[in-house]
């Protein structure tokens, strides 16, 4: 199975409870324009760098699509059509007037010179900028891409279209950006969590995490989570994890991590395998890394008693049915990561206003909305039995049907 078959495996399950016909099933799943486009710099050595980039534009019913580039190697034209139809069931899930898309460029960008990302950025901007802008299509950061990128981004695009900085959103603060929308994502997750724990009689303080990932989304949680008294006992990055069953000092680690780039080595715990930190007995699990974590085999090996998925369709849909036979809930990402596009949504809206909120303002803001969307989905699970996922699925595709209908096909 492919990203994009398993995202659509979620909407199936959803859309089977609301008697969708077939002819308005595809219109849902089936996106409406995807691009691909060669991307061609000079690198550094003086050699040519030939790199592919892809946008992939799921559904505008609701808005001017929205979402994430994403640079990295495993970046495809299949991954990007599943991230898309994510975001379209995301935006409309945590109700912000957009719709969804996803793109980016297969690259390693730990391996490209900050010259060579600029160019490339550049490059791919030149290439794509007649289909994006503050009302067709607003990027953003995602894995491997940046606040610098989307300075990049937004420079690159005013050479064509003229100044315009609502065109993408996830910019540096102090260059048309948003207070808290680096930290929004891993704020969410932290808000989404002392939400589901409360609901199941707990709280954060007291319970022990585990956090797969210690980039822009795992970070901040760790810190939003330590903040409320969270034990987080095992953190990982790509080269390797560290854990200590009496909690990790988060404070500690960033400072290691600032120095070193990389968590191996911190000597506030003991190092780990990731496998270690998936399968560890902890109270929640929080997937921040990249999609397609879970299989079958990890899913019955898997002790916590909560999975929060921070990270983009961490989840493949056989370990889902694992998970929901096992009674383990899985809080899904197309809420619990949604703190970073609903601050991307209020970045442009102050882009547009050309007016600043404050700090305060943006994060009581971010909290409404998920709780909000979180409470909807919660009690359609329990109403109807249903898994949080499918809860999710469900309001939101009948929230983007509602505006195909509304707006005539
Ligand atoms: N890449 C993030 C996501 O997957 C943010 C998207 C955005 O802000 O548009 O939700």
């Amino acid at each position: 199975m492919q990203a994009f078959e398993a995202t659509s495996f979620y909407f199936d399950q959803a859309a089977k409870l609301l008697d969708l016909t077939e002819n308005i099933r595809t219109l849902l799943v089936t996106p409406e324009r995807e691009v691909r486009v060669e991307v061609v710099i000079e690198l550094d050595s003086g050699a040519i760098g030939n790199f592919i980039g892809y946008r992939v534009q799921h559904d505008s019913a609701r808005g001017p699509y929205k979402g994430g580039l994403r640079y990295h190697p495993l970046v495809d034209q299949d991954e990007a059509r599943s991230l898309a139809s994510l975001m379209t069931w995301k935006t409309a899930l945590v109700d912000l007037p957009y719709g969804g898309a996803k793109g980016g460029i297969n690259c390693d960008p730990t391996k490209l010179s900050r010259g060579e990302l600029e160019r490339l950025s550049r490059r791919f901007i030149e290439k794509i900028h007649d289909m994006i802008g503050p009302f067709k299509d607003i990027p953003a950061p995602d894995m491997g891409t940046d606040a610098q990128v989307m300075a990049w981004i937004m420079n690159e695009y005013g050479k064509f279209e003229g100044f315009n900085p609502a065109c993408v959103t996830g910019k540096p603060v102090e260059f048309h950006g948003s207070e808290g929308r680096e930290a929004a994502t891993g704020y969410g997750v932290a808000i989404i969590a002392r939400e589901i724990l409360g609901r199941l009689k707990r709280s954060i303080a007291g319970s022990t995490f585990a956090i797969q990932g210690y980039g822009n989304v795992g970070r901040h949680t760790a810190r939003f989570l330590g903040r409320q008294g969270a034990k987080i006992v095992a953190i990982s990055d790509a080269y390797g994890a560290v854990m200590n069953p009496s909690g990790l000092d988060i404070a500690e680690l960033d400072r290691h991590v600032a120095v070193n780039r990389k968590i191996v080595g911190f000597k506030g715990g003991d190092p780990a395998t990731n496998d270690q930190l998936l399968m560890s007995p902890v109270d929640v699990l929080i997937p921040a890394a990249l999609g397609g974590i879970f299989d079958k085999e990890l899913a019955q090996a898997v002790q916590a008693k909560l999975i929060i998925e921070a990270a983009n369709s961490p989840t493949w849909p056989e370990a889902d049915l694992v998970f929901n036979a096992r009674g383990i809930p899985v809080v899904p990402d197309i809420l619990a990561n949604a703190g970073g596009v609903i601050v991307s949504y209020f970045e442009w809206v102050q882009n547009l206003q050309h007016f600043r909120w404050p700090l305060e303002q943006i994060q009581r803001e971010e909290e409404k909305r998920l709780v909000d969307a979180f409470g909807e989905m919660y009690d359609l699970a329990e109403r109807k039995q249903i898994s949080m996922r499918t809860a999710a699925f469900y309001h939101a595709i009948i929230r983007v049907s509602r505006a195909h209908a509304l707006g005539g096909m």
